[in-house]
């Protein structure tokens, strides 16, 4: 009787020690589980935050790219025509010396004219092997040559100018920039298609970034020659600094990137006539005709300067007239520039030649 009491007592022992087990893992489990949840979530709060945080940084990137995209389109399209000469510090457009610049400067320039027998060889054909068209035999005798040159391009207005080239069957020069867009490449295609000479003219065209160090301008170099050859497989030799040399924005002196210019074998040209079209005011056909035109006999060598940007709609009007009123002259012809052409550039180079 005693030892059924006893193992009676026993199994109740066992059953007590299971319920407690039972109980203690369903407390541990209440307890613990919500717990291990909490830290899974919290963990991956953690992470998502992240994810989050970076997207907000992708975000911020990309509207900077979108900003800054939007800004150099306006000031490409706008290039120049906002700008007089004295705002170009600030504005980082380019202060094309204005007409009464151009005077002095030309009578400094003309004092190294120099007869242009030597330049001799065939029409600009589109020569992408060659870095740049050749002139005409007959030509080469003129007694003056008058080279147009168009900057800022390409833009809307660059096939209407290639087409009145074609009409009168001259060949120009085009200083271009880095404008990354399928249009532009499809422009700067067609310009050496057409056998005009392609120039480069920068890549951003800011000065505060072009001129701002030695290092600065050779990348800027690289990145637009590198731009053009990819593009058009062109080795452009030819350069024109935005502002032209003569430019007062850079507080380096510019023959330093002149002399960086000569390390790349490649020669830099300004302008001895104006067409006037840099200035914020749009001129009219008259006055743009004028500018092209009424100093040309005074020179043999007559670089024009004028631009291809969309703000320039007289300038693509007053071409034809400007084109039929230099070929009118007597013994001028209108030629792309090329390695055999006269240099024409604002600033004495020191002791270096240009072209060695
Ligand atoms: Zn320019």
């Amino acid at each position: 009787m005693a030892e059924d009491n006893k193992r009676a007592a026993a199994a109740r022992r066992q059953r007590i020690q299971l319920l407690k087990k039972c109980i203690i893992l369903t407390v541990v489990m209440v307890i613990l589980l919500p717990i291990a949840l909490c830290f899974i979530l919290l963990e991956r709060i953690q992470s998502m935050d992240k994810t989050l945080d970076s997207l907000f940084v992708q975000v911020e990137t990309l509207k900077n790219i979108v900003t800054e995209q939007e800004e150099r389109l306006k000031e490409l399209e706008v290039d120049s025509v906002t700008v007089g000469e004295g705002s170009a510090r600030a504005g980082d457009e380019e202060p094309e010396p204005s007409e009464q610049d151009r005077i002095p400067l030309q009578n400094v320039v003309s004092g190294e004219e120099v007869s242009g027998e030597e330049e001799s060889s065939e029409a600009g054909q589109p020569d992408t092997d060659h870095d740049l068209p050749e002139d005409t035999e007959p030509e080469a005798s003129a007694a003056h040559k008058v080279y147009l040159t168009f900057d800022d391009g390409p833009s809307k207005y660059t096939d209407d100018i290639l087409d009145i080239l074609d009409k009168y069957g001259v060949k120009a020069t085009f200083f271009v920039v880095g404008k990354d867009s399928d249009f532009a490449r499809e422009a700067m295609q067609e310009i050496v298609n057409r056998g005009h000479t392609l120039g480069m003219h920068s890549y951003t065209h800011k000065y505060s970034e072009i001129y701002n160090s030695l290092e600065d301008f050779a990348e800027d170099y690289e990145k637009i020659h590198d731009y053009v050859y990819e593009v058009t497989g062109v080795e452009s030799t030819v350069y024109r600094f935005p502002g032209g040399s003569s430019n007062s924005v850079s507080d380096i002196d510019m023959q330093e990137f002149a002399d960086y210019l000569d390390t790349q074998g490649v020669r830099f040209f300004d302008w001895n006539i104006s067409s006037g079209d840099a200035g914020g005011k749009l001129l009219s056909v008259e006055t743009l005709v004028k500018n092209c035109t009424k100093d040309i006999e005074r020179f043999e060598t007559s670089v024009i300067l004028m631009h291809d940007a969309a703000s320039k709609s007289t300038t693509v009007e007053a071409l034809p007239t400007i084109i039929e009123n230099i070929l009118a002259l007597e013994d001028t012809v209108i030629l792309p520039i090329t390695e055999d052409t006269e240099l024409v550039q604002h600033i004495q180079r020191r002791e270096k030649v240009p072209g060695d």
